[in-house]
């Protein structure tokens, strides 16, 4: 038996800021047993079970991290330095940066694209309990063109049967899904435009096919409007970027984004903690019509997730809570940007364990200081972070009589 019964000022228990006031979770073994007001759950508690007490914070969902790349440094040449560092050194780099992400209080990553399958040997050593990291969900090589964006990561491909063959060699690795780099990217010196599709309508259709075969679905990368529409009709679950890009700007299609919504295309806008900065070298003019796709999706009702993309330059690992303020910048509600990055990530994500806080869900939460849904920087100030690899939590300041990890 390892229970325990946090309680706090308040729980977020769902989607749309559903709160339960002095709140309590009971967790047994790294699943959450019941959920409710702290009297009630005080009133069936044993006297025995362990109690953590968390006077002015709220106890929210782990948060969710749909776009990370744990292969990548984060420093000006991440290309490089991924060519340059050998297999073990790199790994140990890549578990501290998991670990990193858990101690901002991310408790489930999905890698979207690293070298040799890594992130699956990192995920195996989490699950393990070897490593304190967040739950793993890896991708592994991204698909790409010969000479394509990430073509270093080793997931070329040029004919229909090195498709098939690159599909089932990432499935036999241990990938939890497909990545498909379907447009051009800035991280690939010679590599295609970032508007410009490396892929055409059908070779994408016959990636989700050959991916569904093996039970995966697939994320793509598409900064183009084209590559985008092509992505959309080809039916992959999350579309990474969706920047809207042509080569005379950014040119925001409307149709697609109802067929996006009709068809529960989650878009997961990657933007890194130094956004900032990022609008600020775009200029008014480019930031204001990439602003204005994102409000134009919103008002359509598309679904949002939340990933930084942490590891490419600029992208750090550990500032989460950068780029949910980024959202609320632009008049998400607190409530929205958290469900971003909880209940609409783990649905997107094909998750239905986590997310939410309920009885039968996985022990993944953090407690946080203040109350995010009035003042986001909360997430910032994480107190505790419990995951259900063993129910350990990683304490960050405050009393504690855990172990850590
Ligand atoms: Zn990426």
């Amino acid at each position: 038996m390892n229970q325990l019964l946090i309680t706090a000022d308040r729980v977020i228990t769902g989607p749309g800021g559903q709160t339960v006031e002095n709140g309590a979770v009971l967790i047994d073994s790294g699943v959450i047993r019941a959920v409710g007001t702290a009297n009630e759950l005080e009133s069936f508690a044993s006297a025995k079970i362990e109690r953590l007490r968390c006077p002015g914070a709220t106890v929210v969902p782990g948060l969710i991290d749909c776009h990370v790349h744990l292969a990548f440094d984060a420093g000006p040449d991440p290309v490089r330095a991924v060519a340059e560092a050998d297999p073990d050194n790199l790994l140990a780099a890549m578990a501290e940066r998991a670990g990193q992400m858990l101690a901002a209080g991310v408790t489930t990553v999905r890698d979207l694209g690293d070298l040799d399958a890594l992130t699956v040997t990192l995920r195996e050593a989490v699950e393990a309990g070897k490593a304190a990291g967040p739950t793993i969900l890896a991708a592994t090589a991204p698909l790409t063109v010969s000479g394509g964006h990430c073509w270093f990561l080793g997931g070329e491909v040029t004919t229909d049967d090195e498709i098939r063959e690159r599909i089932a060699h990432n499935a036999t690795a241990g990938a939890d899904l497909i990545k498909v780099m379907a447009s051009g990217g800035a991280l690939t010196p010679g590599g295609p435009r970032m508007w410009e599709s490396q892929f055409t309508l059908e070779q994408l259709r016959l990636v989700v096919k050959e991916a569904a075969r093996h039970g995966l679905g697939v994320a793509a990368h598409a900064h183009g409007t084209d590559a985008i529409a092509d992505c959309v009709r080809a039916g992959v679950r999350t579309l990474e970027h969706c920047s809207w890009r042509t080569a005379e700007g950014v040119v925001y299609d409307p149709q697609i984004t109802r067929r996006m919504v009709e068809g529960d295309v989650a878009v997961c806008r990657c933007v890194s903690g130094d956004w900032r900065l990022f609008l600020q070298q775009m200029g008014p003019e480019r930031a204001e019509a990439m602003i204005g796709a994102i409000r134009d999706m919103r008002a359509a009702g598309v679904r949002f997730i939340a990933g930084t993309d942490a590891g490419v330059p600029g992208a750090r690992f550990g500032d989460f809570v950068g780029m949910l303020e980024f959202f609320a910048s632009l008049g998400f509600s607190n409530a929205e940007v958290i469900d971003m990055a909880t209940t609409n990530a783990a649905h997107a994500l094909g998750l239905s364990d986590t997310g939410r806080l309920a009885p039968g869900l996985r022990a993944d939460l953090i407690a946080v200081d203040g109350d995010p849904l009035t003042d986001l920087s909360a997430l910032r100030r994480v107190r505790h972070v419990f995951t259900s690899a063993g129910c350990r939590p990683l304490s960050q300041r405050g009393p504690r009589s855990h172990p850590e990890q």
